[in-house]
């Protein structure tokens, strides 16, 4: 997004070329990348603050491009999303997420939840009912083992569908997660409409919780919230002991961070994150 003047106004800016032929060479080269096999998962282990084992991951797309290099989601998937890639894309990562899990479930005799990332252009026409149902079909992975974390950008639209579609698949037995609580201003509210099991405590909260007081009482307060809802929190960019040690004690259910695991590709996730760790 351009930095608007005065008076709203768009200003053209030497550097808006260079982000416009960026742009389009990024969705130039994204057109290929799932069939150049481009595209790959990485996974970020969450742990349950109860009986402190690991829970679960947060699936991350990554996308390593021959002319581009690699390229961080923040910077392809709006394009993705605005060109309507992250259709097949979408698609692509929750069938290779529900096929990764099933193999570690298998292999460890565990129940590790996965944790998908959803764009809100995937839930037009409640099409993302569709593409559930499909893989859970083809796959045999288990819906309650499935979380489908959900930005506000989503809920902004608040439209009928939208509500509609969520509905469905918490019914299919999907854990629905609010991701990045606390940054948009109808948190609250949207809790209030939507059917959420879980809420994500954004980073920006927990980033400097050893020096702002403010950002403990927030974070209190929104356990407190959460609980007295009957929502479960996990608070993610847990960098420090600190964090993980305030987080902990204020009544968080589970931590994600790289204090307790960077994301990683799943050959790595299987060699030295499932294998216990202490924290
Ligand atoms: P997000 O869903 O909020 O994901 C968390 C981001 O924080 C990830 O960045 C993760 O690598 C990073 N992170 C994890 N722990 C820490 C920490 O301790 N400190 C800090 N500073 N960062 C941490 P990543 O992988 O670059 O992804 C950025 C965003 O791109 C995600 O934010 C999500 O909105 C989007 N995204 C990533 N993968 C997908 C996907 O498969 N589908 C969709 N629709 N969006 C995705
Ligand atoms: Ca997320
Ligand atoms: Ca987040
Ligand atoms: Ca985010």
């Amino acid at each position: 997004v351009k930095d608007e003047g005065r008076n709203g106004y768009c200003f053209y800016t030497p550097d808006m070329n260079s982000d416009m032929s960026d742009r389009i060479e990024i969705e130039h080269q994204l057109r290929g990348a799932l069939e150049r096999n481009e595209l790959s998962l990485n996974y970020q282990p969450i742990y349950c603050l109860h009986n402190k084992k690991l829970m679960g991951v947060e699936v991350l797309l990554r996308w390593n491009n021959g002319v581009l290099g690699s390229i961080p989601p923040d910077k392809f998937i709006p394009i993705a999303e605005q060109t309507g890639l992250i259709i097949p894309i979408g698609e692509w990562i929750i069938r290779q997420a529900c096929l990764q899990g099933l193999a570690w479930n298998k292999d460890c005799g565990e129940n590790y939840r996965i944790a998908l990332n959803v764009s809100p252009r995937q839930f037009r026409n409640g099409h993302i009912v569709q593409v559930l149902l499909r893989v859970l079909d083809e796959t045999g992975f288990d819906p309650s083992l499935l979380v489908i974390e959900i930005t506000e950008g989503l809920l902004i639209r608040n439209d009928k569908n939208t509500a509609q579609t969520l509905s469905r698949i918490k019914a299919m037995g999907i854990t629905l997660s609010m991701d990045d609580f606390g940054t948009g201003y109808s948190s609250l509210s949207y809790l209030k409409q939507f059917p959420f099991d879980i809420i994500k405590i954004d980073q920006s909260f927990v980033r400097e919780l050893a020096d702002d007081p403010g950002d403990q009482q927030l974070v209190t307060a929104a356990v407190a919230m959460a609980k007295g809802l009957g929502l479960k929190v996990i608070a993610e960019g847990v960098e420090t002991d600190f964090q993980a040690s305030y987080l902990t004690s204020a009544g968080c259910d589970a931590l994600q961070g790289y204090f307790l695991g960077y994301p990683v590709t799943a050959e790595e996730f299987m060699a030295k994150v499932i294998p216990p760790k202490e924290f």
